[in-house]
């Protein structure tokens, strides 16, 4: 066959175009490559890991430091939410900002993030309770980071029910630097996990405990299992996610590019097709949450199974976004 020569200069034409539209190392195309794999999906993740000076929502600031002083609880009104079951063994336990979850297992439960102070008796002792579960039956509490938006329910679990609490180690040393009086008080250390990560398991189930260091020193993720309708799915959880505090500092960009990249290939190898966060405003728990509630009509899935393609992608726009973001600030 022929191949008529303006189609050549035609496909020349293309390839160059597309290598134009693709410079690597450009910010933009790092930019554009995590637009297109957020899509509609992830745009609140999207929005604020790369675009500049877009205040996050949800309450976080000094507060969700674990600050010092009496914890102010913040109008209901604006932050309730009844509680979920939103696989066979899996529980939402979040206000509308912050998620909280009960995995059940037969050996008892795992609590993973805790919540501010304020929201731990109404959402999860009072939640666990609401769903049919006794908060007494919580063998572990699993702490993605330690920023009080997660943490500080911690303590009460562990003092009240003897759970056991797990922590990265990293913040566990900052966790127990806290004074006393802290806002839900200071856990005790328990598990500790280092750089390489570990095997949780209770009764049935196993998590796979990542070490995603970034977003904190000690940042935890996990992939495990879970029963939706019966069936098997596997859940990747991203424990971190912001990366304000960041700057120039170089190292720490890399080092969360390589925590998503780790967590990425850690749910690719286990096949996980949801993606779960501890912020609404990421995976849109507390929307789905609700959906669950909707019939679901034949060929319809559980609204938290977004596919494996749709997990790389929520990393995609996490990696993405940290190196459009570490080269805009010329970080070194
Ligand atoms: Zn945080």
């Amino acid at each position: 066959m022929k191949i008529h020569p303006h189609l050549v200069f035609l496909a020349v034409l293309v390839m160059c175009t597309a290598a134009l539209a693709q410079p690597s190392g450009d910010m933009d195309s790092h930019i554009a490559a995590a637009r297109a794999a957020a899509g509609l999906d992830f745009r609140g993740t999207f929005v604020n890991l790369c675009l500049p000076g877009v205040s996050p929502g949800g309450a976080r600031g000094a507060a969700g430091r674990g600050g010092a002083g009496a914890p102010v609880t913040p109008d209901r009104a604006g932050w309730y939410a009844s509680p979920y079951k939103v696989f066979d063994n899996l529980f939402w336990l979040g206000t509308r900002q912050h998620s909280s979850w009960a995995l059940t297992t037969s050996g008892g439960i795992i609590v993973i993030d805790t919540n501010f102070s304020w929201a731990i008796e109404p959402e999860i002792i009072e939640g666990l309770t609401k769903v049919g579960l006794n908060p007494r039956d919580v063998k572990y509490v699993i702490i993605s980071h330690a920023h009080g938006d997660h943490d500080q329910g911690a303590a009460l679990l562990q003092s009240r029910y003897g759970a056991k609490v797990v922590m990265g180690a990293a913040d566990w040393d900052a966790t127990l630097q806290r004074s006393a009086n802290v806002p839900g008080g200071v856990p005790k250390r328990d598990v500790t996990v280092g750089p390489d990560g570990m095997k949780l398991t209770l009764g049935d189930i196993t998590m796979n405990i990542v070490a995603t260091p970034g977003h904190t020193p000690g940042t935890l993720s996990y992939v495990f299992p879970v029963k939706d309708q019966g069936k098997t799915v596997i859940v990747a959880y991203s424990g971190g996610t912001l990366t304000g505090a960041f700057g120039s500092d170089g190292a720490k960009w890399d080092e969360y590019t390589a925590s998503q990249k780790k967590i990425a290939k850690a749910a690719a190898d286990a096949g996980a097709s949801v993606i779960l966060s501890n912020h609404s405003e990421y995976d849109g728990a507390y929307t789905k949450a609700r959906l669950i509630s909707v019939k679901r009509e034949v060929g319809e899935e559980n609204p938290f199974i977004v596919g494996t393609a749709g997990v790389q992608r929520y990393f995609t726009v996490m990696t993405e976004c940290s190196i459009a973001s570490k080269l805009r600030l010329g970080a070194k």
